[in-house]
């Protein structure tokens, strides 16, 4: 039996945040860990999920202007060798394929052959290869802006992986596109960035900074990277999105140019901006309580789960016509564009059932039980209270109430989200203050510290290092909404102009 202090996830939060992590995904059912090391098998719960976030990005994009177009899962080495620091950022992380075919060895196995005159890369990103299709579609200025995302997987291989935060294999997409003018593509990176802040903060729950990343944590080949950082319940940051100005680098590595009005042959301004599945492990980490996950409703893989109760066999006729009479009515509602999605749950397995569903973080949950028919009500939980408080509605007032009701559940998750992350996003001035904000008290052990620091940053990347060397600490973002003011290096004590984010990240 369970003692009022159990949690439905060992260990807790407090007591192991990366083991909880791992625990209350498994628990969820959302994933997995496959056979290849470092790679994720994504399961309907997960899927659902991910749908859920994919559709209504696609339509913020789209909105825009964007269109969705589909570029080869191959890169030509020579591609990639074409942007200097492109290459040296993603050299160390590429999967290679060398080989065509396999042939039957000496003793019966399969052995790679028809070796490649010129290895393909696996795509970690796309920049080279659509830029080379870009260099043929754009003729004159009358073909831009060019406007193209892609809904793909990359590989980037990983040493330490982490499921949904680091793998191998996840899935993304990356907008592309194409300008005449560098401030047209400044303002395109800035749309987008702003884009993915509005996916976080409204569709997520998942507050956000927004802000410009420093030259040392820019995207490889980037004149300028903007990202959205948010700070998850172990004070860590996790860049949920990046928007990159590009310049003309990729435009001269791919020979990007269009015909101007006055007939002149210039090279385009092009931008680059990508969010994946590592969301997800965003939403888990924000959200997450000791019980398990918990689903902002807006993009939830399901709404409401119906667990009819049977106290003897002969209920169960009944009791069923009323769930399914319930379900239907449900799925007539619609909350935020989309119809109330609704789960039946029917298995007699007793206490579990609540437990598994309080798992896997489904906004709300239903008890119907023949004393509850009889009344014509039903007995109503929500994720984003304890699993004790249950109450019981009227029939027709839970159908009409269920939107106002999610609506509810996604205020409170950013409400609370929001609290935490400015309950830990502190301004700090002294280097002794600082070191101590990023130094845990159990170093064998290490408890949840930290947070985000707002300190002064003089530029200088010596600077930058040395904290990364002895905190692991790093600057997440020099943050957009970023007053002026003097002050003293944080590190050097040499002026700076304005505090930036510090903390540590996954
Ligand atoms: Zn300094």
């Amino acid at each position: 039996m369970r003692n009022e202090s159990q949690t439905a996830i060992t260990p807790t939060r407090a007591e192991d945040y990366p083991e909880w992590y791992q625990q209350a995904v498994k628990a969820s059912d959302m994933a997995e860990s496959s056979a290849v090391r470092g790679c994720m098998v994504i399961k309907p719960w997960g899927y659902a999920l991910w749908e859920n976030i994919v559709r209504n990005l696609d339509d913020m994009f789209k909105a825009t202007g964007v269109k969705n177009a589909y570029f080869p899962l191959f890169i030509p080495l020579s591609f990639l060798e074409k942007e200097a620091e492109h290459v040296e950022g993603f050299a160390k992380e590429c999967a290679v394929v060398s080989h065509h075919r396999l042939e039957k060895g000496p003793d019966g196995g399969l052995i790679p052959a028809g070796r490649l005159a010129e290895p393909l890369i696996v795509r970690p990103t796309s920049e080279t290869i659509i830029g080379d299709s870009f260099s043929r579609w754009i003729g004159s200025y009358r073909d831009l802006p060019l406007l193209v995302n892609q809904w793909a997987n990359v590989v980037r291989w990983e040493m330490r992986p982490r499921i949904f935060i680091r793998t191998s294999e996840f899935l993304w997409q990356e907008g592309h596109t194409v300008h005449t003018t560098k401030e047209e593509a400044i303002l395109r990176t800035r749309m987008m960035l702003d884009v993915y802040a509005r996916l976080a903060e409204e569709y997520l729950a998942m507050p956000v900074v927004k802000g410009t990343k420093s030259p040392a944590e820019r995207f490889p080949g980037a004149v300028d990277t903007f990202c959205i950082e948010a700070m998850m319940q172990d004070k860590k940051a996790l860049q949920a999105g990046t928007s990159h100005f590009l310049g003309q680098n990729f435009a001269r590595a791919s020979e990007i140019k269009f015909q101007s009005p006055e007939e002149k042959e210039e090279y385009a301004w092009t931008t680059s901006w990508g969010s994946s599945t590592r969301l997800i492990g965003g939403v888990i980490m924000t959200h997450g309580d000791d019980d398990g996950i918990i689903l902002p409703p807006k993009v939830a893989s399901a709404h409401v789960v119906l667990m009819p109760i049977f106290r003897k066999p002969e209920d169960r006729e009944h009791v069923m016509t009323f769930t399914e009479g319930l379900a239907k009515e449900l799925r007539e509602q619609y909350y935020d564009h989309r119809r109330i999605e609704v789960e039946v749950d029917n298995r007699e397995i007793g206490g579990a059932r609540g437990w598994e569903w309080i798992k896997k973080g489904i906004p709300i949950r239903v008890e119907i039980g023949p004393r509850d028919i009889a009344n014509n009500s039903v007995f109503v939980a929500r994720r984003d209270k304890s699993h004790k408080d249950k109450v019981s509605i009227k029939r027709e007032r839970f159908v009409a109430e269920i939107p106002n009701i999610l609506n509810e559940i996604q205020q409170t998750l950013f409400d609370r989200a929001l609290a935490f992350q400015k309950e830990n996003t502190i301004a700090i001035d002294e280097n002794k203050t600082f070191y101590e904000f990023f130094t845990p008290k159990d170093l064998e052990k290490p408890e949840i510290h930290g947070g985000f620091a707002l300190s002064h940053w003089c530029g200088s990347e010596n600077c930058e290092v040395k904290i990364k060397e002895d905190l692991g600490v790093t600057i997440r973002s020099i943050p957009i909404e970023n007053e002026d003011e003097k002050g003293t290096c944080i590190c050097c004590d040499q002026p700076s102009n304005q505090r930036v984010v510090f903390a540590k990240a996954y």
